[in-house]
């Protein structure tokens, strides 16, 4: 479990699930998958499994001892919603969500379908936000399963966006971030793209969050678009804070000096 995170759009990650499967484009050069293999092969004891899905009873409680009230992104190395994780453990997780009032957790999934199935039978405290991952047009439709979300802040994560949105549905959206494909094998994405968004929420009066570029080469292409960074955040919410959170599980050194830009991507 790694309670750092340098993504950008949050401050600390939770993994009470580990493990995926593949469901559609964007999922194709997962990073989740790839550290989770780095992870296995490192000897972390969360990753015997590799990228099997696996549920961790022994990380459910994690929120709850970190005193300083954080952004949390829930299940940055898997989907909650997946098919194989059950609906009691789902539950589980959302206890802790409702108990640790002191801290916002972001609940991201592809798997919106899912979500919108089993929202009914969830709490849905104020400290909860729901988003779905849209990477191309021809995902819209689980902006419509997350409208059906009864979360305070809904959001969209355009990661990796792989081609133009013109027309982004952000009725009932309080949020939305881009981010372009990093790693060796990364898929472009056209600035004209991330403008057209950008611009689709300004009129909107959404938050728009710019990630990064992308690339090969993640941090020499930055996040600046137009001349400045985009790092708004949710109306309302409060905004990200700039100290790390403590790590709670240390890796060997071999892996520690392993330059990697998973780390500091979001999966799901
Ligand atoms: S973790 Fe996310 S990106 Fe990776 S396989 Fe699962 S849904 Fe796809």
């Amino acid at each position: 479990m790694s309670a750092y995170s340098s993504i950008e759009w949050t401050e600390a990650t939770w993994n009470p699930v580990t493990g995926c499967s593949k469901v559609s484009k964007g999922c194709k050069n997962c990073y989740a998958e790839r550290f989770a293999l780095r992870l296995q092969a490192a000897g972390h004891p969360h990753y015997v499994n590799g990228f099997k899905l696996t549920t961790h009873h022994d990380a459910l409680r994690v929120p709850l001892m970190w005193r300083k009230p954080r952004l949390v992104f829930v299940c940055s190395m898997s989907d909650l919603f997946h098919e194989e994780v059950p609906l009691s453990f789902i539950r589980q997780v959302f206890d802790v969500m409702r108990m640790a009032k002191h801290h916002t957790f972001q609940v991201l999934t592809k798997r919106s379908s899912r979500l919108a199935e089993l929202a009914g039978e969830l709490p849905w405290p104020d400290n909860v936000w729901a988003g779905v991952t849209i990477e191309s047009g021809e995902y819209l439709s689980r902006a419509n399963d997350l409208r059906t979300v009864p979360a305070k802040v809904k959001f969209l994560s355009l990661e990796p966006l792989l081609g133009p949105i013109p027309h982004l549905p952000l009725q009932g959206i309080q949020w939305v971030i881009v981010g372009g494909e990093s790693g060796p094998s990364a898929r472009p994405m056209s600035a004209g793209w991330v403008r057209d968004i950008r611009d689709q929420c300004s009129n909107a009066n959404v938050a728009f969050f710019f990630k990064q570029w992308g690339g090969l080469r993640k941090r020499d292409a930055g996040r600046v678009l137009d001349g400045r960074t985009w790092d708004e955040m949710p109306h309302g919410t409060a905004r990200l804070q700039s100290t790390p959170a403590p790590r709670t599980w240390t890796a060997p050194a071999t892996y520690r000096t392993s330059p990697s830009a998973c780390s500091r991507t979001p999966a799901t």
